[in-house]
């Protein structure tokens, strides 16, 4: 049986049609789940007992639910378990300006990243669209808060699932839902080129973010395998498409590993690749994980390369951390929930 929770507006209003009724039950329905967060079909009480029979005979509204949650003063990370008894975690932050979840896309991920902790846990499934919507819904929920921006950053390649990824983003961005603008939305990927293409194409006009950690082939081929399929010649092309048909900054985001990819020869190839174009670098202090082949680059290095970065004209942010201490980084309390 579907989720509730996996269905843009519009296919409320094909399903509605497709009973008898009218298409603006849609609307009722979207108001209830998303702007009342009343999740009991029985209470929908402006939608007539019949209707709720034939809602409830053709949706379920399992939830998933928080195994663990760890707290720090800005971030809280979430485990959560689906109804298929897998785990997948999200994190939100607290920031000045609102609130931002760090969204997964997938039970574990196949795209290997040498340093990666999801990278070894290994795709299990995808996430369907309804479970990702509920980790912002779940969370909204625990804390009392509400979710102003949305990272697809957390476990799994997005666009290796793209289709949910794209109903997810419809749902939560729909104005009579959720409402989470598209300004306010990032996906970051590892660069599935033509899933770039295609997502440029999107009406949604969301930030892309793409890994890059890497300036030259040789060094990408040996950090992220994907980058045998689409080398970094292609991934620029499709990031130049993007920045074309959407004329919005993209991100690429580059993770400091200690004497692997931080060096000044590193710095001043990466500033040749992107120079000219509407990006900004975002430098990831690496988050020491059970790859202990890798290390977080120190301070003066990162410092360094940020510096040359600068002097060559690329826009540049060292990220600011959050919740390493309660292990919020990158697929780490998942994979010690799999330990245990
Ligand atoms: N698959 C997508 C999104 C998930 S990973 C992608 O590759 O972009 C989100 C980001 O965290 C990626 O940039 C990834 O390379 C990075 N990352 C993974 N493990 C990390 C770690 N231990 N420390 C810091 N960043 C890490």
């Amino acid at each position: 049986m579907r989720n509730i929770f996996d269905l843009t507006r519009e296919e409320f209003e094909n399903y509605f049609l497709s009973i008898g009724e009218k298409k603006f039950k849609a609307l009722q329905v979207y108001e209830w789940l998303y702007q009342k967060r009343e999740f009991d079909i029985d209470n929908f009480s402006n939608i007539k007992k019949e209707i709720r029979d034939k809602l409830k005979n053709s949706f379920s509204n399992h939830f998933i639910t928080i195994e663990t949650k760890e707290e720090d003063v800005d971030t809280k990370k979430y485990l959560f378990r689906l109804e298929d008894n897998n785990f997948i975690e999200a994190v939100v932050m607290h920031h000045n300006y609102g609130n931002s979840v760090c969204v997964s896309s997938q039970v574990g991920c196949n795209m290997s990243c040498a340093f990666c902790e999801s990278g070894r846990q290994k795709k299990i499934r995808n996430l369907e669209a309804y479970e990702i919507v509920e980790q912002i819904l779940a969370i909204e929920k625990d804390l009392g808060i509400r979710i102003s921006s949305v990272v697809i950053m957390g476990i799994g390649e997005p666009l290796d699932n793209y289709d949910n990824i794209v109903r997810f983003i419809k749902i939560i961005n729909d104005s009579k839902g959720i409402q989470i603008g598209a300004r306010h939305i990032t996906l970051s990927t590892c660069g599935l080129v033509p899933k770039i293409y295609l997502l440029s194409k999107l009406p949604i006009q969301i930030n892309l973010a793409v890994s890059l950690h890497a300036p030259n082939d040789l060094l990408r081929n040996q950090l992220m395998p994907v980058n045998k399929v689409y080398n970094i010649k292609e991934l620029m092309q499709a990031i130049k498409d993007y920045l074309q048909v959407s004329s919005r900054r993209v991100t690429i985001e580059y993770v400091m590993l200690m004497s692997v990819n931080d060096s000044l020869k590193e710095a001043q190839e990466l500033g040749d690749l992107l120079k000219g174009l509407n990006v900004y670098v975002n430098l990831i202090p690496y988050n020491e994980t059970n790859h202990l082949e890798y290390k977080r680059s120190s301070k003066n290095r990162i410092m360094a390369f940020y510096d040359r970065l600068k002097k060559l004209g690329i826009n540049c942010t060292i990220r600011r951390e959050f919740g390493s201490n309660i292990k919020a980084a990158c697929g780490q309390l998942r994979g010690s929930m799999k330990d245990k």
